[in-house]
């Protein structure tokens, strides 16, 4: 087991609908020394590659590609949720689904923050169906862009968005792949990877 897989046995919550709560450490209370190495880890993984900006999604990828964006000496952009949008042409839009909210927003980004010379490396703290990250990835491509990498903490393998976002060619990282989960046991299995 990595550090993350160690730290999401020791203080993960396995709640029912396949939801895994990491409050205490990743996505509300966040431990920076963890999102440190998370950070170098990253860095290791995408060593190659021409980074210079970070993308995530708000709220809670915030705090981790901040972090990560140390380790790169990049800047970070976030898309923020907005219910509905005037589309002046001033921003890149994209929809997505939220999984733990079941609801859509539409998500932006200043057209003033991204373009043709980025290339960018996407972090999010899960991924599930993917639809945050497909919504990333259609900003960075509209605005002309190129996503080097993705890089996740915790991916939920049981669920599509994995296969569908490799399946797309981007080379995905996952520090932890939660392959099943069992609320009773508060059990957690991981992929070997
Ligand atoms: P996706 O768009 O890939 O379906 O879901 C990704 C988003 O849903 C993440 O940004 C994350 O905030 C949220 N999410 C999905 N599954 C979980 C989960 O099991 N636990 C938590 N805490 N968030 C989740």
């Amino acid at each position: 087991m990595n550090f993350l897989e160690e730290r999401i046995v020791k203080d993960g919550v396995v709640k029912e609908g396949n939801i895994l709560k990491v409050d205490s450490f990743l996505n509300h209370q966040m431990d920076i020394n963890l999102f440190d190495q998370m950070g170098e880890e990253f860095k290791r993984r995408f060593a190659d590659k021409p980074i210079n900006k970070i993308v995530t999604i708000e709220a809670s990828g915030i705090g981790i590609a901040c972090i990560v964006a140390r380790h790169f000496g990049v800047p970070v952009v976030f898309a923020k949720k907005t219910q509905s949008v005037n589309i002046d042409g001033e921003v890149y839009v994209a929809e997505v689904e939220s999984f733990t909210h079941k609801c859509k927003n539409q998500v932006i980004v200043s057209k003033k923050f991204l373009g043709p010379d980025d290339h960018v490396l996407v972090i999010d703290d899960f991924l599930a169906n993917g639809c945050a990250l497909q919504g990333l990835i259609s900003i960075v491509a509209q605005a002309g862009g190129t996503v080097e990498g993705i890089g996740i903490a915790v991916e939920k393998g049981f669920q599509q968005g994995g296969r569908i976002i490799r399946n797309l060619g981007y080379q995905l990282e996952s520090l932890a792949i939660v392959d099943g989960m069992d609320a009773a046991t508060g059990k957690v299995h991981f992929r070997e990877q």
